[in-house]
């Protein structure tokens, strides 16, 4: 598609992900804790921050999906997805492309077209 890496659905997802269990086990498989680490859990006993990272893959089935990327430190949620990539001062990349959340490879931004977003619509959709 004539995805021009603007970036614009990223950025407008900001930390939203919705993650979802083949997502989750995925990257467990794939021993992605650098993905996982993103994904809160809960809190330790002694109050510290769990996440995806720290879970065994039945935990991870029976999660509950998550609805953002947190930090893997405070467990708040972000405000911009960790791995979005600026390329340079008009292009994006995506650093997590091959395994990225399905939800990320399965929304096609620019079939949604401008309605959907107004003037901030993807340059991509059709006029
Ligand atoms: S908003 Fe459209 S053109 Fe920009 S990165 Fe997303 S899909 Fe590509
Ligand atoms: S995981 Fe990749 S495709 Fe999904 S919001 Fe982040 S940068 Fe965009």
């Amino acid at each position: 598609m004539p995805c021009i890496q603007c970036g614009w659905c990223c950025r407008q997802y900001r930390g939203f992900h919705w993650a979802k269990e083949p997502d989750l086990l995925r990257w467990h498989r794939e021993g992605r804790r650098d993905i996982l680490q993103y994904v809160a859990a809960g809190r330790n006993p002694d109050g510290t921050v769990r996440t995806a990272a720290d879970l065994a893959e039945a935990e991870l089935s029976s999660m509950d999906p998550a609805t953002s990327w947190t930090d893997p430190v405070t467990g708040i949620a972000l405000e911009a997805c960790p791995f979005l990539v600026k390329v340079d001062p008009s292009r994006y990349v995506c650093a997590i492309h091959p395994t990225k959340p399905a939800v990320c490879r399965d929304t096609n931004t620019w079939e949604w077209g401008l309605g959907r977003y107004g003037p901030w619509g993807c340059p991509a959709s059709p006029p």
